[in-house]
């Protein structure tokens, strides 16, 4: 089969991994999720993942009533650590090689981040999995898919959402709302749509990173990703 891309930096929200409640980690959708890895490893994709924390600390949402906002992202940090330790479990349960990479460092639970190692673990065929974001606070686990997918040369970015790409209006609210197939970085700014936070955003426009936005849930979608097919919106230079 001829794909488009043979890496790629996957980045999903800590609520992808909650199910249907309302905090922590529902183990079927973690199976499902990882199931999405297992196909696009069995392509041959080389595939790097960045997961979010929001299924059990932000930090915005936590600081206040003295926890400085810091803290708060600092524990946040931390929930992105424990999102990936049960990602690496599962992925291994599902017969892979994963590796956790944690920009803050945790002796004894994962490895400080290494971008020597990583090229030499994703050639491997590891799944690697990337923690604690960018490791600074102010800044989300969207900016650190997009200096994560561009230190690894990721071929694209790949960012899981709840809607399968972007449309001209909430497809929940306005029925008649259209999925955009491909936009310019210039027309996501002048349509002031919101595809991942401005951060994100302007290092991946400045490193010409694609980014693909789709519904990690939908059957096939990722194939026909990695198959340059049209799925979800893809914004591009
Ligand atoms: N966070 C941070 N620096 C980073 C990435 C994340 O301080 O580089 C903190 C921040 O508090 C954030 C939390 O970790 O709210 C969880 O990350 P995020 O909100 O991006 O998770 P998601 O919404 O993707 O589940």
């Amino acid at each position: 089969m001829s794909l488009k891309y043979s890496r790629v930096l996957l980045k999903f929200s800590g609520e992808a991994l909650m199910g249907s409640g309302d905090f922590g980690l529902d183990s079927a959708t973690l199976r499902q999720v990882v199931g999405e890895v297992k196909t696009l490893r069995g392509l041959g994709v080389e595939v790097g993942i960045v997961v979010g924390g929001g299924n059990i600390f932000r930090g915005a949402q936590i600081a206040g009533a003295g926890i400085a906002r810091t803290t708060g992202d600092q524990m946040g940090m931390m929930a992105t650590v424990i999102n990936a330790l049960a990602l690496r479990d599962v992925v291994e349960d599902m017969e892979m090689d994963a590796v956790v990479y944690s920009a803050m460092s945790i002796e004894g639970v994962s490895h400080g981040f290494h971008a020597n190692q990583v090229q030499k673990d994703l050639k491997q065929g590891k799944v690697v999995i990337f923690a604690a974001g960018t490791g600074s606070p102010f800044f989300t686990t969207d900016t650190a898919a997009a200096l994560r997918g561009i230190e690894i040369d990721a071929q694209l970015v790949m960012k899981a959402t709840k809607v399968d790409g972007i449309y001209t209006a909430d497809p929940m609210k306005d029925p008649s709302a259209e999925r955009y197939s491909e936009l310019s970085f210039d027309e996501v700014i002048a349509k002031n749509l919101q595809v991942m936070d401005m951060a994100a955003f302007v290092l991946c426009r400045e490193h010409n990173m694609p980014i693909r936005v789709f519904d990690m849930f939908k059957k096939d979608a990722v194939v026909r990703i990695v198959k340059g097919e049209d799925e979800g919106t893809l914004v591009r230079p």
